[in-house]
This record gives structure tokens, sequence and C-alpha cells, in this order.
């Protein structure tokens, strides 16, 4: 698990952006692992003095003898296993977690070329180029896995006053939305209590833990999965969040 080298060995190396290596490459040496700035720790780096072993290598048809600082942090149990490089880091900064949910998820490079047609601005060459799908991306739509989910659920509850709710209406049903405004989740709450006393031993917010809103017919009704309540058959209770939203 050697980088490289690169460097004034080896400039053409294809870590070598602006004359300099972008992994940083050749580290520094350091008799013990501290953790660096940036959340990626310093990896113990032994010199020669310090019993560090050195190797030498073949690069370019030349032997060239190299020390820690060339490196990779690797573990020999996953390289054995996988009969491959694999560069293993200590991950512990929150940071982690973005890098690898990104890493697995980031696609192979597209590289595209075509000669150019006399109508440079062509809508659908452009739509295409902005639809590139990677081979991840269309594996992950062929085995149908979601491609984005919420947790918890949370549901908006109106707050107003009586008769205060915001009503949308157009000069056709002005007349019978006047007459009837819809329910919001607010009044749908009161005619709840009316009906069903269980809903009468929560307060506002609460109540989306056992009742599901249901948008078209503007009213809640019983969770139907969930935690069983104990002391009352087929009621169930969620974990959904309420939150109240001026409106
Ligand atoms: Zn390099």
């Amino acid at each position: 698990m050697i980088h490289g080298p690169c460097g004034e060995i080896n400039m053409n190396s294809p870590c070598m952006i602006d004359a300099k290596c972008s992994k940083r490459y050749p580290r520094a040496l350091i008799s013990d692992t501290i953790a660096g700035n940036d959340g990626y720790p310093l990896y113990r780096r032994r010199s020669f003095e310090n019993n560090g072993k050195t190797a030498i290598i073949r690069v370019l048809n030349q032997n060239i003898e190299v020390d820690n600082r060339w490196v990779l942090p690797y573990s020999p149990i996953l390289s054995k296993v996988f009969q491959a490089h694999i560069n293993v880091e200590y991950c512990n900064s929150v940071k982690s977690i973005k890098y690898i949910c990104k890493y697995v998820n980031k696609g192979s490079d597209m590289a595209v070329f075509r000669v150019d047609g006399e109508n440079r601005n062509d809508d659908i060459t452009q739509h295409q180029m902005g639809r590139y799908i990677s081979s991840n991306e269309a594996v992950w739509r062929i085995f149908s896995f979601p491609l984005h989910e919420r947790h918890l659920v949370v549901v908006h509850l109106a707050v107003h006053l009586e008769n205060g709710q915001r009503v949308y209406f157009t000069t056709e049903t002005v007349q019978q939305r006047a007459a009837q405004p819809p329910a919001t989740t607010l009044t749908a709450v009161f005619q709840l209590c009316e009906i069903d006393t269980f809903a009468r031993n929560f307060i506002y917010v609460d109540i989306p833990q056992y009742y599901t809103w249901n948008s078209s017919s503007k009213k809640f009704q019983r969770c139907k999965q969930g935690t069983p309540v104990d002391g009352h058959p087929g009621i169930f209770q969620t974990d959904v969040y309420g939150t109240s939203q001026q409106c």
C-alpha cells in the first residue's frame, strides 16, 4: 500500500495537480498517531531511526527506496481477504457520515464528446446532458429502491380563530365556499371530539399520533397501524409529530 511515488520521482503520476501531489504525499514522519485539526487522524509514520521500515520498489525502471511517508493507511486483513488495495481510515467526525453517504452514491464520471452541429442551442441535447444517470443510479432504479424517505412524519396543524381560517375560492365557488368552508385540521379536531370520546384525551398537537389526516375528505381517521394502545382495542399510536402552523 504505497502511494505513488509521485513528485520529483514521477511528475506524471495521476495524483499530481499543479506540480503538487493532490493526495498530500509524502506525509510527514510522526512518532505517534494524533487527531488532526480537520477530524482526520495523523497516523504514526515511524522514521528509519525510529525502527521504521523501508522498501525498495521499482518505478519507471528505477529502484526507489520508500519509507513510511509513502504508506497509505490500510488494514492488512482487508487487503488479504479482498486481494485488493483498500484504503482504510479512522472516521470519528460528523463529516464522515456525509462523506460515506456521498461517496457510495456519487457514481462514475461522465465523459461525452460530439461533433458540434450548426444549431448550438439544442434543447433536447441539453436536457439529455442534464439527465445523466450513472450506473449506480440506474441499478438503484431497476431494483426500485426508495429514492427518498423521511422520518418522522410531521403534520402541520392549522391554528386560527373561529371563522378566521384562510379560504380559497373562485367566482364560481364563492357562494358554496362561504356557506361550507372546507374543514381545517383545527375544525376537524373539534368535529372529531364530538363523535370520538378517545380523541378528547389529547391536546391538539398530539392528535396526529392517533389519527391520520385525510386531506381529501378533510377528516381525521384513526390510525390503522402502530403500537396498540393499552385498554383501547383497535386504537394505535404512531410517532407522527404534530406541529402547529399559523394560517
Ligand atoms: Zn501523489
